[in-house]
């Protein structure tokens, strides 16, 4: 009998719970990651050390790197800094920046990644991109997906709530990302992957319904898991549709638009994602994310997080500049300033508590 079925490129561990990383030099152990123990491990140079400490002593054979920040400059000094020591893998241990850059680098020179997330800031912990300030601004670039990748749920509650409050935001977006895509879908054409957008709109409807909180164990193992398979449906997909909608654009335009005065990727994505599926007509959708964007601590009007009425208007109408070539409802529906005006003011009637 012929195997129809596709394989997907995905992590050969993921450990998510509590005191994950007690265990991390078993997992790094595994003969397809490390036998001998040779490893490169990219650290911050500020949290990093107290990291550093607590595992250097399971660790002897690795090496210690610093991260200097999150730009593409730092990315290739770390591989340059890394592609002589003949390692077996690269770890990168740390936030968003530093996995990024460690995933960079890891490409770079042929190593295998393994991710071991201190915080759940966005959905790019598990992902084939690697988001790098440039010389233009942001860069996404494509890498491979990490081999391995470790969440110990304690150290996520020591990093500062606003870093899970942001991943929640994130998760929740990709509901509104797959409307997105299978409106394009619908009126362009556009290829849909459904296993892709299953995997995507699983991830964030196990976020948007489970009843927990930022500090519960259950919840964050869910939304750790849902933003590890957001990762994976990029994966699937080829690239980020599956995550990334008006929802995207609007925070893009925020960031671009307001650089100083810009709130966390998964404040604006959360509220771009109530926002568009408003627009789209989701209104019962759209005040169940508002809702839970709201139980959580995190914005649902602009005026939350420092920016009039006028100034949302006019990051939405930018927005779709942001991602040229992607079809969302804001593509679809083009509207004119007072039309995005008027669409706002309801958005924010049937969202009002
Ligand atoms: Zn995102």
């Amino acid at each position: 009998m012929p195997v129809l079925t596709r394989l997907i490129p995905s992590p050969v561990v993921v450990d998510i719970r509590a005191g994950a990383l007690d265990d991390l030099a078993g997992v790094l152990a595994d003969q397809r990651i490390s036998a001998s123990g040779k490893l490169a491990v990219a650290i911050s140079g500020g949290s990093g050390a107290a990291l550093r400490e607590r595992l250097a002593p399971a660790l002897p054979g690795a090496s210690w790197y610093e991260v200097g920040g999150g730009t593409l400059d730092d990315a290739i000094k770390l591989a340059d800094a890394m592609k002589s020591g003949h390692y077996d893998a690269v770890v990168g241990l740390g936030g968003g920046k530093i996995i990024d850059c460690a995933k960079f680098a890891a490409a770079r020179i042929g190593l295998p990644l393994v991710a071991v997330a201190t915080n759940l800031s966005h959905d790019g912990l598990c992902s084939p991109v690697a988001t790098l300030d440039n010389d233009a601004g942001r860069g996404s670039y494509g890498v491979p997906n990490p081999i391995a990748v470790v969440i110990d749920l304690d150290i996520i509650r020591e990093a500062p709530v606003r870093f899970v409050r942001s991943g929640i935001g994130d998760a929740l977006s990709n509901i509104s990302a797959v409307a997105d895509w299978e409106l394009a879908n619908r009126e362009k054409g556009e290829q849909i992957d459904g296993l892709a957008a299953a995997i995507a709109r699983q991830a964030g409807e196990a976020v948007l319904r489970h009843p927990g909180g930022v500090g519960d164990d259950g919840f964050l193992t869910v939304l750790a898991e849902g933003l590890v398979l957001t990762g994976i449906s990029m994966s699937v997909a080829g690239d980020s549709r599956p995550a990334s909608g008006a929802c995207h654009e609007i925070n893009h335009a925020f960031d671009i638009l307001h650089p100083k005065r810009a709130a966390s990727h998964g404040e604006q994505c959360g509220l771009g994602a109530a926002f568009a599926m408003h627009l789209r007509g989701a209104h019962e959708e759209s005040a169940l994310m508002a809702a839970c964007l709201r139980r959580h601590g995190l914005p649902v009007l602009p005026e939350e997080i420092g920016f009039s009425a006028d100034e949302f208007v006019e990051v939405v109408a930018y927005a779709p500049q942001t991602r040229p070539g992607r079809y969302t409802i804001l593509e679809h529906l083009d509207l004119s300033n007072d039309q995005i005006r008027d669409a706002y003011a309801d958005y924010a009637k049937a969202i009002a508590s």
